[in-house]
């Protein structure tokens, strides 16, 4: 269904004032599924008005007039719809009444015109309007032969806006063919933005139905897909097909197509794998600790972990020996082999992950600057060690560091 947004009001054919009302109903309706095909601003004259009333009529389904409801000489609205379907206007006694208690809650006299503002058109549902005078209208009926829904609101915009809202959505939806949305989202971690857009935007950019967003998070990257279909089914075969081709093109730099946290994943691949962790953490401070057991059930695969962050602890809880500091320093790839390697067999975990670096913004050094960071993962049989060199500032630094490591742990598991 397409619409057409009528604008009444001569003060937005001057330099100084804009319509923003249709701007807001746009968004409105397309969150309906219905799209805007014309919008038309009319000065407050009756045959402009009537004129544009006919032409929306002729070529949209959906018609939607703003202002010009009020009592004053210049509001025609009323006057050149019922004009130009052809219709009667009726007074509404009910309205009249209303209009006389608001007045008299006011304690004022109602002035003559403003009867006018009972004047509704034949067949049409008066909207209430809270918070003014000028009632809306619904009208769902018949123009030459096809169905047409015309709306009238009030101009103000808050008023439009409560109106539509409350009492137009529900209507609209009620008529509307039924709309069902699937979402999927992707995520991969530290990749570039770039490098993801550059090798999936050929393929979902030929996935005209389906809307997709890039979403940039520390560390990770995120695609979102959406789309909106008769029905659920559609809908989600759609999406699934799409994100199928992208998981073709990225493979294994997806870590989850069902919209998981890197940690959940770690620890389904744990329990898959039938392997448990420990960690000893120095600049991360428990980070990863903290991570993976904000995850539910995460116990049956983290076994737990130490923050070694002075060289007493490093040798102390996951057995570094003192030399190997004092030689390498805490901070190198030797200490961080030493301590995954360290805290596996201090657990008896099948796997150990270590982070040691240097998070700044003091303690950097030229041979050991700020963003030096090492990751140690022992699975008893080798250790492998990771060397970063991460920017930014402490938290990100930290951060990243517990990301780089969560990563490391999953592509292990993957194999
Ligand atoms: P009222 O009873 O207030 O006269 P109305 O339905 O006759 O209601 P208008 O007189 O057309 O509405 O507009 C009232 C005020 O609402 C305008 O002065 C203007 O500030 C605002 N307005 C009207 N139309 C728009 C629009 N399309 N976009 C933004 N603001 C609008
Ligand atoms: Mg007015």
């Amino acid at each position: 269904m397409i619409c057409e947004i009528i604008a009444a009001g001569s003060e937005m054919l001057t330099p100084h004032r804009q319509d923003t009302n249709s701007l807001w109903l746009t968004g409105r309706l397309n969150d309906l599924g219905v799209s805007v095909a014309f919008k038309t601003i009319t000065g407050d004259k009756l045959d402009h008005l009537t004129q544009a009333a006919q032409i929306a009529l002729a070529r949209t389904d959906i018609v939607i007039f703003s202002g010009g409801l009020g009592p004053t000489e210049d509001d025609l609205t009323r006057e050149a719809v019922a004009a130009a379907l052809g219709l009667g206007l009726e007074r509404s006694a009910e309205l009249i009444a209303d209009l006389y208690k608001r007045f008299a809650a006011r304690r004022m006299k109602m002035p003559e015109n403003n009867i006018r503002q009972a004047d509704v058109i034949a067949g049409a549902v008066v909207l209430e309007n809270k918070t003014g005078s000028a009632s809306g209208q619904w009208l769902d009926t018949v123009y030459n032969g096809h169905r047409k829904i015309i709306i009238l609101l009030p101009g103000p915009p808050k008023e439009l806006m409560l109106v539509f809202n409350e009492q137009c959505v529900p209507r609209l939806a009620a008529v509307l063919p039924p709309r069902h949305i699937a979402k999927r989202v992707l995520r991969m971690a530290l990749i570039p933005e770039s490098q993801v857009d550059e090798r999936t935007a050929p393929i979902y950019k030929k996935f005209r139905d389906v809307e997709t967003t890039i979403l940039a998070h520390p560390g990770e990257i995120q695609l979102h897909f959406e789309c909106a279909k008769p029905t659920l089914e559609e809908a989600q075969a759609r999406v699934d097909l799409l994100a199928g081709k992208i998981e073709d093109e990225m493979g294994d730099a997806i870590f989850s197509s069902q919209n998981a946290p890197l940690e959940e994943v770690v620890l389904l691949l744990l329990g898959m794998k039938q392997q448990t962790l420990a960690t000893a953490e120095s600049c991360t401070g428990g980070m990863i600790a903290e991570r993976l057991t904000s995850i539910s059930g995460s116990s049956r695969s983290f076994l737990g972990g130490a923050v070694v962050y002075s060289n007493e602890l490093k040798t102390e809880f996951a057995g570094v020996p003192e030399e190997l500091i004092a030689q390498h320093g805490a901070v190198s790839k030797q200490v961080a082999a030493a301590l995954a390697d360290g805290i596996r067999k201090r657990t008896g975990a099948s796997l150990g992950v270590s982070v040691t670096g240097i998070a700044g913004p003091s303690g950097g050094t030229e041979e050991k600057p700020v963003g030096l960071v090492y990751i140690g993962l022992s699975d008893g049989r080798q250790t492998e060690v990771k060397k970063l060199n991460l920017t930014g500032g402490r938290e990100r630094i930290r951060f990243w560091a517990s990301q780089h490591a969560l990563e490391m742990l999953r592509l292990k598991l993957l194999v």
